[in-house]
């Protein structure tokens, strides 16, 4: 029976579910609030697939946590004895020149990161699922591949349990109120007293962290969608044989393998991404113009596709203006830890997140490993010209 201090998770999500794990490894006396219950697919964990990588597009500042991510998806598969990562590695195409093909060069340098660079020709003789333009750049990071995004959330949630977590399911969580003596969290279950909070509400996060003190739209929400298209060969869609990819021009989208071998998943950038207003009355249709964009994608880049997709869905994520999260105490509190704002790109690293996330909520965490994260910083509009994933 842990014995250490109470600490509320509020949202049982990608990060919740790791902080709720990581908070029972450390003894922590943890009770969870889940609004639907760990691993559904109505936030930002839906969609049978998330990238892993190491050699980071977004930043080099992100490799050490990306590694450490690594080591704890191994320990997670094995106190669970589930199967998550799959290191098949991930390909980025798109011209030389762009900033992300940049930060990528120097993640490897900075770090002597394990990847593979192709001439276009050596490309496309390997991988004739894409087309390649002669300038473009092609670079197989091998320490990437993909993730099992609900099975993951599901398999942290039961692990914490195990540990002796309490989770209540299907709870929503209406307010988290700080105060001198701790932090009082009020549920659809009544109000119970806790020594301290993390709030990981994901693209719900705005309706807590604004009574919080964090000003309306400091993270914003979009909805991505995914498409699946079924291939002409399906062996050529083998995990083994097309590693997941991201194209960054002349379109930017990415890829991975469909779970069932039948073909390819295919997301889009940040820029297609509708905006939501309210989470709880997202829209989950997808539109003609959405479908076409797809169908275009994949007419000019995936020769080895049918360019009529056999399912799309629509999820949810929280984005804030810098496309960085924000990762650590409430600003002005030691009571709460604000976890939110993964900006499209948190899954990989989530159970680092929880690590860390853990740590703060325990008071043990030291430096923040990436300046960027810091939930203080001052954050302006979202400026709408990012193409993270
Ligand atoms: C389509 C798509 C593709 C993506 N691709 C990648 C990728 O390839 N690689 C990558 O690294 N990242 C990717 N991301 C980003 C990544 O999935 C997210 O950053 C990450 O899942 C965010 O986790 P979260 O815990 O903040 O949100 P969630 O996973 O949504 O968790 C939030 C949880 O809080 C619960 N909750 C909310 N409000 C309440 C309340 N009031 N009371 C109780 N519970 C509540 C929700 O039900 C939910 O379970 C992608 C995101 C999307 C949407």
């Amino acid at each position: 029976m842990a014995s250490g201090p109470r600490i509320a998770v509020v949202g049982l999500g990608s990060i919740g579910a790791m902080t709720s794990w990581q908070l029972a490894r450390r003894g922590a006396t943890v009770t969870g609030f889940e609004q639907y219950s760990p691993g559904h697919d109505r936030g930002a964990h839906g969609g049978e697939t998330r990238i892993f990588r190491t050699a980071y597009l977004e930043s080099p500042d992100y490799v050490p946590l990306l590694q450490r991510a690594r080591a704890l998806w191994r320990e997670l598969e094995a106190e669970t004895g589930a199967d998550l990562l799959h290191l098949g590695g991930v390909l980025t195409i798109g011209s030389g020149a762009t900033a992300e093909m940049g930060n990528i060069r120097t993640s490897v340098e900075s770090y002597g990161l394990d990847v593979e660079e192709l001439t276009p020709a050596a490309a496309r003789s390997r991988y004739p699922q894409h087309t390649f333009e002669d300038d473009d750049a092609v670079v197989l990071d091998r320490d990437a591949g993909l993730l099992r995004p609900e099975l993951a959330v599901l398999h942290a949630g039961l692990r914490a349990e195990t540990l002796g977590a309490t989770v209540h399911r299907y709870t929503r969580v209406t307010a988290v109120e700080p105060d001198d003596r701790g932090v009082v969290v009020r549920s659809d279950a009544g109000e119970e007293r806790f020594d301290h909070a993390v709030v990981s509400t994901g693209p719900w996060a705005m309706e807590l962290l604004e009574r919080l003190g964090y000003a309306a739209g400091t993270i914003h929400v979009r909805r991505p969608v995914q498409a699946w298209f079924p291939a002409r060969d399906p062996s050529l869609f083998r995990a083994d044989r097309c590693p997941v990819f991201i194209r960054l021009t002349p379109l930017h989208c990415y890829g991975l393998p469909a779970t069932d071998g039948s073909g390819l998943k295919l997301g889009l950038s940040y820029e297609d991404n509708l905006p939501v207003d309210d989470p709880r009355a997202l829209d989950r249709t997808v539109t003609v113009a959405e479908l076409e964009k797809f169908r275009d994608t994949a007419r000019r880049l995936l020769p080895q596709v049918y360019p009529d997709p056999t399912r799309v869905s629509a999820y949810m994520e929280g984005y804030t203006a810098d496309h960085h999260a924000l990762v650590g105490r409430l600003p002005g509190s030691d009571r709460v830890t604000v976890l939110a704002g993964f900006s499209g790109h948190g899954f990989k690293l989530a159970p680092a997140f929880g690590e860390l996330g853990a740590d703060t909520a325990l008071g043990a965490a030291g430096t923040p490993p990436i300046p960027q994260l810091d939930p203080a910083r001052p954050l302006g509009p979202p400026p709408g010209d990012f193409t993270v994933l």
